[in-house]
């Protein structure tokens, strides 16, 4: 555990970090997660043990408190989980972690590191639910004026901006790495970030909150792309009109080319889409991204369209256009002139429109913390650090982030991801150097840890470090807590090694 070396005066230092604050009676440290209280060095947060929740996913606040009021009531070792939040750091790494603690769960003697690593390797990777167009792949997201990331590849019906990372925290000015260690504290904590893309929207996004782009609120996650969506509704719009344009930023889908359209026999219409064609009844890049209609630039569909091709248009042709989300639609008939004119949507049709918007989810923001726990950190856990790293892709020990599945990337280190809304709120901090600080537990059989050089002689009783939490939470599936055997090869395989 920490140090409180005596100074001059009343003040003590904290060696949790490199910042190592000197930090005045009754005063906290430039974290705000260390105070000196009575000459003595505290966590401030206490440590948070989670308790398991049935089948209810998301963590939810159970008791909240400190040691002192906790009337220490019956833990049951099997569905208790002692997380990193509030366990605090150890500074330097090779000292073991705050917490090593044991546990029998099912007959098999576990034990879990416990810390709460300091990560300047570290970002978040933000899926925002939104066919609006954020801003150019690779513009800078800004907070405060200041790079905190950047937009990257766009995935299904979702735009991704990648937030963090050690080049905003170190390699920039003082001022970018402290607002970028705001913004990913703020973020993984469940705030609401106002950002800026260059060329691009402003938004406010929280994790697991509908994202609001230029001030609108997001309702709704497009049900597909425009080819997609043409797939998906084909039969339902087939009799009832004779030509649908499903609008897209990306791939445009037009009824009477597209396969589906041919396949029921629907006509050709001599209708001409602006953009360029891919294959039949596809076609890309028909306007400017942008916040209108289907993720373009577009408020008026017909924009998209060049005029009517005579030989096979007709005066009376009905055409629906709509997006993809099913947010904006127009209906036209053509004119003596073979030029839409915009008509009331038939009741027979609003079912298909409706349809549409049925199928789109709710839009959320939604954040992964991503990090590298293969640096120095594991010297907390053994004393040769690549067996930690062994053990991991060897599925012996078990990754989890303020109890949080956490997914570890193939290859070198221990390289993680994991969705911050499915640990208890404010499980992060940061440390003025600047860099996240955030709970990390690594858990694995006894017999596990010592093959990989661990610090046995460290070890305590789950009960030890209950006794020192101050607070519970329930939650997390059966499935995703960190115990669960599936998440081991040895219980995948069947041997508890007893
Ligand atoms: S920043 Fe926080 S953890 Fe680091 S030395 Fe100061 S009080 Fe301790």
């Amino acid at each position: 555990m920490n140090q409180a070396h005596s100074l001059p005066a009343d003040k003590i230092r904290c060696d949790a970090c490199p910042v190592m604050c000197y930090i005045a009676e009754g005063k906290v440290g430039a974290c705000d997660r260390y105070a000196n209280q009575h000459g003595e060095l505290v966590r401030i947060d206490s440590l948070l043990i989670l308790q398991a929740g049935g089948s209810e996913a998301q963590v939810v606040p159970f008791f909240n408190g400190n040691a002192a009021t906790w009337q220490g009531d019956i833990i049951s070792a099997g569905n208790t989980f002692v997380t990193a939040i509030g366990a605090g750091t150890t500074y330097p790494d090779y000292k073991p972690a705050p917490f090593i603690v044991s546990q029998e769960v099912d007959g098999v003697d576990m034990v879990t590191v416990v810390t709460e690593g300091i990560f300047s390797y570290c970002g978040v990777k933000v899926k925002v639910d939104t066919d609006r167009h954020l801003g150019p792949e690779c513009a800078a997201v800004r907070a405060e004026g200041e790079q905190v990331g950047h937009v990257t590849t766009a995935e299904y019906g979702s735009q991704m901006l990648s937030i963090g990372g050690v080049r905003h925290l170190t390699g920039g000015s003082k001022k970018e790495g402290r607002v970028t260690c705001d913004i990913l504290m703020r973020l993984c904590n469940g705030e609401a970030v106002d950002l800026c893309v260059d060329g691009g929207a402003g938004m406010v996004l929280a994790a697991n909150q509908a994202p609001v782009i230029n001030a609108v609120a997001e309702e709704r996650m497009r049900v597909g792309c425009g080819s997609a969506t043409i797939g998906m509704f084909a039969k339902q719009w087939h009799g009832l009109v004779d030509e649908v344009v499903v609008v897209d930023d990306h791939i445009t889908g037009v009824l009477s080319e597209h396969q589906a359209g041919k396949v029921l026999g629907v006509a050709a219409t001599g209708i001409k889409v602006k953009g360029r064609r891919s294959t039949p009844g596809r076609y890309f890049q028909v306007a400017e991204p942008g916040t209108g209609w289907g993720g373009t630039d577009i408020a008026d569909p017909l924009t998209i369209l060049g005029p009517f091709d005579a030989k096979l248009a007709r005066p009376g042709l009905r055409l629906l256009m709509v997006s993809t989300t099913g947010e904006q639609f127009a209906y036209y008939v053509l004119d003596d002139d073979l030029k839409p004119i915009e008509h009331d949507l038939p009741d027979a049709l609003r079912p298909s429109v409706e349809r549409i918007a049925e199928n789109c989810e709710p839009a959320l923001a939604t954040v992964l913390f991503m990090a590298g726990a293969g640096g120095s950190l594991r010297a907390g856990a053994t004393e040769n650090p690549v067996k930690l790293t062994r053990s991991v892709k060897d599925m012996l020990t078990y990754v989890s982030c303020g109890g949080a599945p956490a997914y570890v990337w193939p290859g070198g280190g221990i390289t993680f991801m994991a969705d911050v809304s499915a640990m208890p709120r404010n499980a992060f901090g940061y440390v003025p150097t600047p860099a996240i600080v955030a709970p990390i537990e690594f858990t694995m059989r006894r017999e596990d840890y010592a093959a990989l050089g661990g610090h046995m002689g460290a070890i305590v009783e789950a009960g030890e470090a209950v006794k020192k939490a101050g607070r519970r939470e329930s939650g997390l599936s059966d499935s995703a807590w960190p115990t669960a055997r599936q998440h081991y090869r040895w219980g995948r395989e069947g041997d508890e090694g007893q």
